[in-house]
């Protein structure tokens, strides 16, 4: 037991190191600062240029749970106004039919009208899928993506991909994805250097994509905040000190500003090509960054799912970016919890204020409405999904 304690000890005492700001001050501890400067770590500015430290020890960020005083009228959407599309969907098991009973019935309370399986099937298991939705008593609620394997990239491998392609688009897919982060962060060549967004070998499949009409659902890197420096400044750094893979460092991987120019070159060289960019491209911190390149590339849509924590915090500029690229976005919610999804319908349809998200490890911070007209509602829900993939049902939709 002491044992123990003393291990525990010893970890404290390098995580207060590395993080001094957890050091306790005395009481009434007091300094002064010039402009520009931060007060010294313990202490917070109190008057213009006068730091001090709180008289008794502040709680940690994970100990500090303040209970929000606000009265304000709530809205909850417990069901999309409209029904929706779930662009990224990463259902369980969809072959099984007690399993699809299971999800069409969490889709039905949810009005989630189509899911589309984004989890990289291919061949036999695309077929197989495909066949169980047609055989089921909901054909037309899921549809499913195809994948790409980007193992050994190297002579032949273009072939091999594109005649896959052929087959899945024919079996039954409506798109391909998710290229996952792995591309551009992991996957190395037949050669063993690191393969990158935009490496020419792989150009042939995405032509072939275009030529399919297949759109292409590609997640590049993650929230920029996993390449930076894991400190005290950092936006995300509970979720950092949580989840040690999301750390990227940067003697180990690529930069963020390498990967999303990787893929940028990629939108940029095969514009027959639809790209819909996941999480918003990761700039959904930057709108006006997102914008740019959407404005640069007709062919970029964008897939808002998992950056809800930041479309909520800025409600007016978010909805001013939805209204402007009403035809480029789509809904998707990424992992599949049918409990959250109704803080997305919460957020987009009302103009609610202040009110919490579901991970305080994302977010520390509040969300607020961003009140989005029926118009743009329909095609960030249906239409746009409908319009670019054929495969999607085109009938049945509710009518303007
Ligand atoms: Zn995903």
């Amino acid at each position: 037991m002491h044992r123990i304690h003393l291990a525990t000890a010893a970890l404290v005492a390098s995580a207060a190191l590395a993080h001094p700001a957890s050091a306790q001050l005395e009481r009434g501890t007091t300094a002064t600062i010039q402009p520009g400067e931060s007060c010294p770590a313990g202490m917070t500015e109190v008057r213009p240029g006068r730091c001090q430290a709180p008289e008794f020890a502040p709680p940690s960020i994970v100990d500090y749970r303040p209970e929000s005083t606000l009265v304000a009228e709530e809205h909850l959407v417990p069901r999309a106004k409209f029904p929706a599309v779930d662009f990224h969907g990463h259902p369980g098991n969809i072959v099984n039919p007690e399993a699809l009973a299971e999800l069409v019935s969490a889709m039905d309370e949810l009005n989630v009208g189509v899911m589309i399986a984004a989890n990289n099937v291919s061949g036999e298991s695309l077929v197989q899928a495909v066949e169980a939705i047609a055989a089921s008593p909901w054909p037309d609620r899921v549809r499913v993506m195809t994948g790409i394997d980007f193992s050994d990239v190297g002579p032949g491998w273009a072939e091999r991909a594109v005649a896959q392609l052929e087959a899945d688009a024919a079996a039954g897919a409506v798109a391909i994805g998710e290229i996952s982060k792995s591309l551009g962060l992991r996957y190395r060549k037949a050669d063993g250097s690191r393969l990158a967004i935009d490496d020419p070998d792989l150009d042939p499949v995405w032509e072939a994509a275009g030529r399919l009409g297949l759109p292409v659902f590609i997640h590049t890197a993650d929230p920029s905040e996993f390449f930076e420096p894991f400190d005290n400044t950092n936006e995300r750094w509970l979720e950092l000190a949580l989840f040690p893979n999301r750390r990227y460092p940067q003697d180990e991987f690529p930069s963020f500003e390498q990967l999303t120019e990787e893929r940028d070159n990629l939108f940029r060289r095969h514009p027959n090509t639809i790209f819909v960019t996941a999480h918003l491209g990761w700039h959904a911190a930057d709108l006006g960054r997102l914008g740019r390149l959407m404005d640069e590339l007709p062919n970029l849509y964008a897939e808002i799912g998992a950056v809800l924590y930041d479309i909520g915090r800025q409600p007016r500029g978010a909805h001013d970016f939805f209204v402007r690229y009403q035809d480029r976005l789509l809904f998707g919610k990424d992992s599949f919890q049918p409990n959250e999804y109704p803080y997305y319908w919460r957020v987009l349809e009302t103009e609610d204020d202040h009110f919490d998200y579901y991970r305080d490890y994302h977010a520390y911070w509040k969300l607020y409405g961003i009140g989005l007209p029926d118009e743009v509602l329909r095609k960030l829900y249906f239409e746009n999904a409908v319009r670019i993939m054929p495969g999607l049902p085109q009938t049945g939709w509710p009518d303007a």
